[in-house]
């Protein structure tokens, strides 16, 4: 489809409902019914079968008609890049109808449910188990770190159905309605002094076997597509908002406190504030030409670049907002309290505070830097692979605390 066309479609979409008199979910409801909410999604299932890079175009022209921008929910982040294009891959024609519309509006949130105490890096190790009882599947043990898991109604779930076999072959992969009996949800306090995340709880959760994506014994492949997407997701972040940290940071520099810094220290920070400007802009083109390669499908293991680049320049930018702040980064507002996170905006000076606290995380969220290395190492660039003794032992023989 050329440009033109592909305007002329979403000045269609704006003729009939328009972001400046319509709300975020009535709008994106219909940017999914004329295939521009993920372009590069199939028809009827909210694209058209076209380049992701053509995405760029579609909010081009809507920025170019409308004040308004109905942007990605805050919270939607986990459903809409990691969500949608699993159900896609794997779900029923069923599933795809009623649920990709729905994440892709914010009517629904969800979150993703893999790690577990003692199961992050080494996720196939997980214990939380699914035992079949007819048509259902009844499920029993912990998640950690679900975020967003207490403003979500659907989870995707990994949990062990046979531990007999070693455990990437022993998982399956469902999609839970939160709302299930004998899910409990408890908030864990971060750093940011919110609850982002929390422990999901299982107790007897009974799960129709309908809600299984791929078949039984077949999760570790449905969580790498969840995975892939989500350091891509992450990663790429930047992109969809030209550099938006950047930004800050060059606003923060610009209305530093005259005589607040020693000739020295101005000289020393403007070279930072230029060189991680030019790092952001780095990771936005760079990110901007992986989305060009990409075709349709998922993304594969070069994902983990951007996600590894993309930790590192976020911990650097606002560890130099704080620099830029001096003293003034030392005090937080008052009435901080802890709280569950609401994804409510800040002052630019709060905002980098926040920012400079919350992306301690980035190398750890979405897996950790290290693991990153492993996978380009082993995956991208052909290196021998981390010793792994318990690859063929059965889940139940290996040693665990
Ligand atoms: C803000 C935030 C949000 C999150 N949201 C979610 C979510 O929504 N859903 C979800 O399922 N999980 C979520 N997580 C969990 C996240 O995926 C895990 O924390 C991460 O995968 C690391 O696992 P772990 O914490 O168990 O650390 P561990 O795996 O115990 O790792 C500890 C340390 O050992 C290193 N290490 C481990 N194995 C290796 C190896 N083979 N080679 C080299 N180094 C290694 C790690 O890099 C790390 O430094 C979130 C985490 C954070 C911080």
């Amino acid at each position: 489809m050329d440009e033109a066309e592909l305007r002329a479609r979403v000045r269609k979409l704006l003729a009939e409902a328009h972001p400046e008199r319509t709300d975020s979910i009535t709008f994106r409801r219909k940017q999914f019914e004329h295939g521009l909410a993920l372009v590069h999604f199939p028809e009827g299932h909210g694209g058209l079968g076209i380049s992701p890079k053509q995405q760029l175009t579609v909010l081009d022209e809507i920025q170019k008609h409308s004040k308004v921008v109905h942007h990605d929910p805050p919270a939607g982040t986990i459903g809409i890049g990691m969500g949608m294009p699993t159900v896609l891959t794997y779900g029923s024609e069923k599933q795809k109808k009623y649920h990709l519309p729905r994440i892709f509006s914010g009517e629904d949130i969800w979150c993703q449910m893999f790690s577990e105490p003692s199961a992050g890096s080494d996720v196939a190790g997980l214990a939380s188990r699914a035992v079949s009882d007819g048509d259902h599947w009844v499920v029993n043990g912990q998640k950690v770190w679900t975020s967003v898991a207490h403003l979500s109604s659907w989870g995707m779930l990994v949990v062990r159905t046979n531990p007999d076999v070693p455990k990437h072959d022993g998982l399956s992969y469902f999609i839970l309605d939160m709302k299930t009996p004998g899910v409990t949800v408890r908030p864990l306090y971060q750093i940011t002094a919110e609850a982002e995340f929390n422990e999901v709880f299982f107790d007897n959760v009974r799960i129709p076997h309908e809600n299984m994506l791929g078949k039984e014994g077949q999760g570790w492949r449905v969580a790498i597509t969840t995975l892939m997407n989500e350091r891509v997701a992450i990663g790429g972040g930047g992109a969809k908002r030209k550099g938006a940290g950047s930004a800050q940071l060059v606003k923060l520099w610009k209305d530093r406190k005259a005589g607040a810094l020693s000739p020295a220290q101005e000289a020393m920070l403007r070279d930072r504030v230029t060189r991680s400007y030019m790092d952001n802009e780095l990771l936005r083109i760079t990110s901007q030409r992986a989305r060009a390669a990409q075709k349709q499908g998922n993304p594969g293991p070069e994902g983990s670049v951007m996600k590894l680049a993309q930790a590192d320049i976020n911990k650097h930018m606002w560890e130099l907002a704080m620099d830029v702040l001096g003293q003034d980064a030392l005090a937080f507002e008052a009435g901080y309290q802890l709280r569950q996170s609401g994804f409510e905006s800040r002052s630019l000076e709060s905002a980098a505070k926040y920012m400079f606290l919350r992306s301690r995380a980035n190398s750890i969220e979405g897996g950790t830097s290290e693991i990153m290395k492993n996978i380009l190492g082993e995956r991208v660039l052909g290196l021998p692979g981390d010793p792994r003794v318990d690859k063929d032992v059965p889940w139940k023989d290996i040693p665990r605390s």
